[in-house]
């Protein structure tokens, strides 16, 4: 009989009816604020995670599991695919139930993974020594003792988690792992292949990230995908927003401005979750880069690109419409080369792009909502200093 914590019933009640709620040889404090009694809500949970599930979670979340147990039950949901899956429905009703749990999960989450990377590509064990530390992201030749078709097997499902739940990827370190990953298979020729027929967020999250291999790597998984239907774009909404936001701030011009945003998000946002403390609201700095105007901008063009016409009216004329994309690829048309950054004149190309595929698929709803007339905006871009440098750049290679 399989003996694991999450997927298997009469293990969570064998780990519940042990468990030592007292306090003592905890994991750690719990802090839960006597709401005890909330647990007779998972009981409700009806074709999903078994409520004993829930009530695991509820433990593990608040530090009331012994170390030794919870160190067990994290083991599990590196190796165990069911683990996993019944770990993250369990999450599900936990937080609609108690959402003031989501901040001590998302660290825990935070750590597990990172111990689980850690080990599995600078050598660390998973003891205490490595929970939680800073250490290096640069420790690519640290030998390993697994072989490439090992290591590609043992990072499946820890990958997996991190795009299927993005917000593990706002984590500077979690996020520097993964790369690191990814890098090492690659570069042996046997690149990650996303095992899963759902479009997981994480991989449109990598669509500006400042590394070439890594953004390389999402449009090709992405493109297997397919196209972005109505529907997906729904389920991908939030790192949809999370990419778009960045054009309302514009960090490639107003850097503070940028910075102080992502300060004032990480506030809201509660504080305590050192890098990625953030949610899906502001682009971390690490997901891109603030002094490359151009690749941020081919990333949106990525994105844009697979996304049917319906999907691409919701982002753009829908009423919860992430960004106002247009006015954001107007304001870079029309930039002279000399504004903000350097690379900003190499962002022109990539914003056209973006624009002709909105009108592309969408025509002249592409106006609606911005009292543009198309004649008028023709002749900004075409009278822009950035248009007339690209233009004598190109007669200048053609001489
Ligand atoms: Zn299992």
């Amino acid at each position: 009989m399989s003996t694991c914590h999450w997927c298997t019933p009469q293990q969570q009640q064998y780990w519940l009816q042990c468990g030592d709620d007292s306090g003592a040889s905890t994991r750690r404090d719990g802090g839960d604020e006597g709401e005890d009694d909330a647990d007779t809500d998972d009981d409700d949970a009806d074709g999903g995670p078994s409520a004993d599930a829930v009530r695991l979670l509820r433990a593990y979340a608040r530090g009331r599991l012994p170390e030794r147990r919870a160190l067990a039950a994290e083991e599990d949901l590196q190796y165990c695919r069911d683990c996993l899956s019944e770990y993250h429905s369990a999450r599900a009703i936990l937080l609609s139930a108690s959402p003031h749990l989501r901040q001590p999960l998302w660290l825990l989450e935070e750590a597990r993974v990172l111990r689980q990377l850690r080990s599995l590509l600078q050598g660390t064990g998973g003891g205490d020594d490595c929970r939680g530390s800073d250490r290096g992201g640069d420790d690519i030749e640290l030998v390993t003792a697994y072989s490439v078709m090992e290591l590609q097997a043992s990072l499946k499902l820890p990958f997996m988690e991190m795009l299927q739940h993005a917000h593990l990827l706002l984590n500077k370190d979690t996020c520097s792992l993964f790369v690191q990953g990814l890098e090492r298979l690659q570069g042996v020729h046997h690149p990650f292949k996303v095992d899963s027929d759902d479009k997981l967020p994480g991989i449109y999250l990598l669509f500006t990230h400042p590394s070439e291999m890594v953004r390389k790597w999402a449009l090709l998984t992405a493109r297997e995908m397919g196209r972005i239907s109505r529907d997906d774009y729904y389920d991908l909404a939030e790192v949809i927003g999370c990419l778009l936001r960045v054009v309302d701030i514009n960090p490639f011009i107003n850097p503070d401005l940028y910075s102080a945003a992502l300060e004032a998000a990480a506030e809201v946002d509660g504080g305590g979750g050192g890098n990625s403390s953030l949610a899906l609201m502001l682009l971390p700095r690490h997901l891109f880069d603030p002094t490359n105007h151009k690749s941020y901008w081919l990333g949106v063009c990525m994105l844009l690109s697979l996304l049917e016409e319906q999907a691409m009216e919701s982002l753009l004329l829908g009423v919860d419409r992430k960004a106002d994309l247009v006015q954001a690829i107007m304001h870079t048309l029309e930039m002279s080369p000399t504004d903000g950054t350097a690379s900003n004149i190499s962002a022109f190309w990539p914003a056209l792009q973006c624009l002709m595929l909105l009108l592309d698929r969408l025509g002249s709803k592409v106006w609606g909502g911005h009292s543009m007339d198309p004649i008028q905006v023709f002749h900004k871009v075409t009278s822009s200093a950035s248009y007339q440098h690209e233009v004598d750049a190109v007669r200048l290679a053609h001489w």
